[in-house]
């Protein structure tokens, strides 16, 4: 067989590659957007069956382009997004529930201390809106069918994962993955397993809910025209790029600037529990192994880039936000935070908002757009103090995402951090983690090959001269963050 396929089922888009076994790259994709609704303010919804459409389209577009030529189809999909389904006929019962949905702030603002501190030790999640348990509790509330199903033992409630899985296989799988499961806010990180407790104070029955596998596990078949194809490994888009990115020893660690900014660092076999601000995660179970990591977001890095160019008109492109920020030597003092909806890790807090600081007369439109790009870095930078404060010492940094194509964003961050950040060859780390967990799972590569799948390509190496400098910068910044909280 020539060729494995890499399933990226994202937020706004489902795509397909296509990767070359023996070439070790991809040589093909496929995409199709996806739509998202806000019924109401701070609600997210999107059509689960709009997903599996588009992703079974995708996936039939490779196949095609590879004349079925394909070993196994590997998942990697945007996590938390919760949808409930008949068990017998596979129609979902209402909309998916989507991350960033916060319908549930209220009923996880609500929850009594002891089961906060539970969900912090069996889970390592902080309780939150973004979380499934709530989103899947929100439904069985809300949707009378859905409890109509459960009563008669129909329902099925699960992740993207498990949904796709589910009508890939015509019902024949119901299954997620451990790095999925560990978003639900449900599922013990130290077992493994769905956690009896947290079920009982949610009131979620486990039937309803999936078998969890390791990450390099099959996970069923898909019977097309062209032949049966093996889905072999699944992860969260997240642990998926960690995995891409060859993050295994404790503190190698990936940063992806995409639209938010999602900071995530192995910490090796035992799970670190964190002081500062950051959840811990599943980083993966392989070859019967579990590793854990750290993981941190901000809401805001490529999307405050965007809104330079769309909200101010500073910009007419994304890119061009480099060329302007390199014209001047720096930001003239000028400092931004972009808490556009608050902020996130370490400082969770929603009230506050978005501001710039330092500006003079003398402030022109580069000095603004530098001071944007540099808030990305300080952020990134925040998140990376978290790791180190929780005692995992940081090794390797490692970048993908669209904004990481901005060679002066990551020469200053390499500058502010450091230490070297390195950018792959290959941008679609998410994809790639996919398609080598597949590999694993079919026994086509061992975990020691692992890291050779990935290909280093520009090291943004720090500049000893520049250090002080970075960080009296960063301090100036840590400044603005505390006007911005002032805000709330
Ligand atoms: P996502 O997967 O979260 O939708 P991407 O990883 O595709 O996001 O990154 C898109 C984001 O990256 C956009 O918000 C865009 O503003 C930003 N971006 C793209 N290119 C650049 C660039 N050269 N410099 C800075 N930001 C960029």
């Amino acid at each position: 067989m020539r060729y494995l396929i890499a399933l990226d089922a994202g937020t706004t888009s489902v795509r397909a590659f296509l990767y070359d076994i023996a070439a070790r790259e991809f040589v093909y994709r496929a995409q199709q957007e996806l739509g998202l609704s806000f019924p109401r303010p701070g609600w997210v919804e999107q059509d689960a069956e709009e997903i599996y459409c588009k992703a079974a389209y995708v996936l039939r577009d490779c196949l095609r382009a590879a004349d079925g030529d394909v070993a196994g189809i590997g998942i990697a999909n945007q996590r938390e997004t919760t949808v409930l389904w008949d068990r017998e006929t596979g129609e979902p019962v209402c909309p998916a529930i989507g991350w960033q949905c916060r319908r549930t702030g209220e009923w996880c603002a609500a929850l009594d201390e002891g089961v906060r501190r539970l969900v912090g030790e069996r889970t390592g999640l902080v309780p939150d809106a973004y979380f499934s348990a709530g989103k899947i509790r929100w439904d069985l509330d809300h949707v009378p069918a859905a409890r109509r199903l459960m009563k008669a033992g129909r329902l099925c409630a699960g992740t993207v994962d498990s949904w796709l899985v589910f009508r890939f296989t015509e019902g024949r799988s119901f299954v997620t993955d451990v790095t999925n499961a560990s978003r639900t806010m449900l599922f013990n990180i130290h077992t493994l397993d769905w956690d009896k407790d947290l079920l009982e104070r949610f009131s979620i029955p486990r039937a309803i809910l999936p078998e969890v596998r390791d990450n390099d596990a099959l996970f069923g078949e898909v019977r097309m025209r062209d032949g049966v194809f093996p889905i072999a490994g699944m992860a969260g888009d997240q642990q998926a790029a960690l995995i891409g990115q060859g993050c295994f020893a404790a503190g190698e660690g990936k940063i992806t600037y995409g639209t938010g900014l999602f900071v995530l660092f192995s910490s090796g076999e035992t799970p670190v529990r964190s002081q500062s601000g950051l959840l811990t995660a599943v980083g993966y179970r392989m070859g019967g192994r579990s590793s854990y990591a750290l993981e941190g977001s901000a809401f805001h890095a490529g999307s405050a880039v965007r809104w330079l160019r769309d909200g101010l008109g500073l910009l007419s492109a994304a890119a061009e936000s480099e060329t302007l920020a390199a014209s001047v030597e720096d930001s003239g003092g000028v400092r931004f935070v972009p808490a556009f909806t608050g902020l996130g890790a370490p400082h969770w807090q929603p009230q506050a908002r978005a501001l710039f600081s330092g500006v003079t007369l003398g402030t022109t439109r580069a000095h603004l757009v530098r001071a944007v790009l540099e808030s990305i870095a300080f952020e990134a930078r925040e998140l990376v103090d978290c790791v180190r404060r929780d005692g995992v010492p940081v090794r390797a940094v490692r970048c993908d995402g669209g904004a990481s194509a901005n060679g002066l964003l990551m020469q200053f961050q390499a500058d502010l951090l450091g230490v070297t950040v390195d950018r792959p060859h290959e941008k679609e780390s998410t994809a790639l983690g996919a398609a080598m967990l597949c590999a694993l799972a079919l026994g086509m590569t061992d975990e020691a090959s692992l890291p050779s799948y990935r290909r280093a390509g520009t090291l943004f190496q720090p500049d000893p001269v520049l250090r002080g400098t970075r960080e009296a910068d960063y301090r100036d910044y840590l400044l603005a963050v505390r006007r911005a909280l002032l805000v709330s």
